[in-house]
């Protein structure tokens, strides 16, 4: 097999949880550009239509799959009937994720539980139904979006932290329970990238300043720049790589 053709998607499928904007949609573009017949996910049936419509006018192929990643049951159903009336899932890419941002001190207990739900649990939630059907065909590729967090503190945003080291650390325990299966469980984590999720950081010149500065790179992120290392971590070209968390990061976790 040629070396490119190792990166090629055709013929598989991707489910992408919060996939209706910013990173998820980038991913799914990604690998949709690849060659992959792509799955949105998000809790907003209206906003995934419209997202899976822009990537048909591309002439990307497309489809939606409306849930919420926080419920284990509505996950195994949606997981489940897809498999039975549609088709396989080849590679699950857990993205879906919130931050809420306050100091220590101060943070609401119900803000810190959403935070679990949202950013660990729900990799439990999607992933054991996904991982049984990829199981059961010996194959299947799991990407969990990280971040710079999983490594680093920032004031602010310590419950997220706590969250996205979990991520990390559960990638590594996706790979020692699923490897043998003929799954790659990994992890990419991104730096910092201009998304909804980021508004009020991209609107405040004091860390826009901050993060040039601290970043090698020098900027943020371009949403479009996660997609080699997605295309990477979904395709044959890394039928070795388990339990790895990729950087994709400007350098900033490189550096002190
Ligand atoms: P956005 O807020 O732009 O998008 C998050 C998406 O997740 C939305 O489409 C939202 O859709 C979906 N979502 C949220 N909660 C649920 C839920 N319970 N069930 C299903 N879908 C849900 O965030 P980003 O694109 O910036 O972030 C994506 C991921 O990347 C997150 O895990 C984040 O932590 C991570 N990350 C982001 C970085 C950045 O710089 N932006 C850096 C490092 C990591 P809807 O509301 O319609 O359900």
């Amino acid at each position: 097999m040629g070396a490119l053709s190792l990166f090629q998607l055709d013929g598989r499928r991707a489910l992408v949880t919060g996939a209706g904007q910013g990173i998820g949609f980038a991913l799914a573009r990604g690998l949709a550009q690849a060659g992959a017949a792509v799955v949105l996910n998000g809790r907003r049936a209206e906003a995934l239509e419209q997202a899976a419509a822009t990537l048909r006018a591309e002439g990307l192929d497309a489809a939606t799959l409306a849930f919420d990643v926080t419920d284990a049951d509505a996950a195994r159903a949606a997981i489940d009937g897809f498999e039975a009336a549609t088709g396989p899932i080849d590679i699950l890419v857990n993205n879906a994720g919130i931050q809420h941002r306050a100091p220590l001190e101060d943070f609401p207990p119900e803000a810190f539980q959403r935070l679990l739900q949202t950013n660990v649990a729900s990799l439990f939630n999607v992933s054991q139904p996904a991982a049984r059907h990829m199981i059961a065909r010996g194959r299947g590729k799991i990407i969990n979006i990280a971040s710079v967090q999983s490594m680093l503190a920032r004031p602010g945003i310590a419950p997220y932290t706590a969250t996205k080291g979990a991520v990390a650390n559960l990638t590594k325990g996706m790979a020692a329970d699923w490897a043998r299966h003929g799954l790659q469980c990994n992890a990419l984590a991104p730096g910092y990238f201009d998304t909804p999720l980021n508004a009020a950081l991209v609107a405040d010149p004091a860390f826009c300043d901050w993060l040039e500065r601290r970043t090698p790179a020098g900027r943020w992120g371009k949403v479009e720049e996660l997609a080699g290392a997605a295309v990477f971590l979904a395709s044959d070209a890394s039928s070795f790589v388990n339990g790895a968390v990729i950087h994709v990061d400007g350098g900033i976790t490189a550096t002190v």
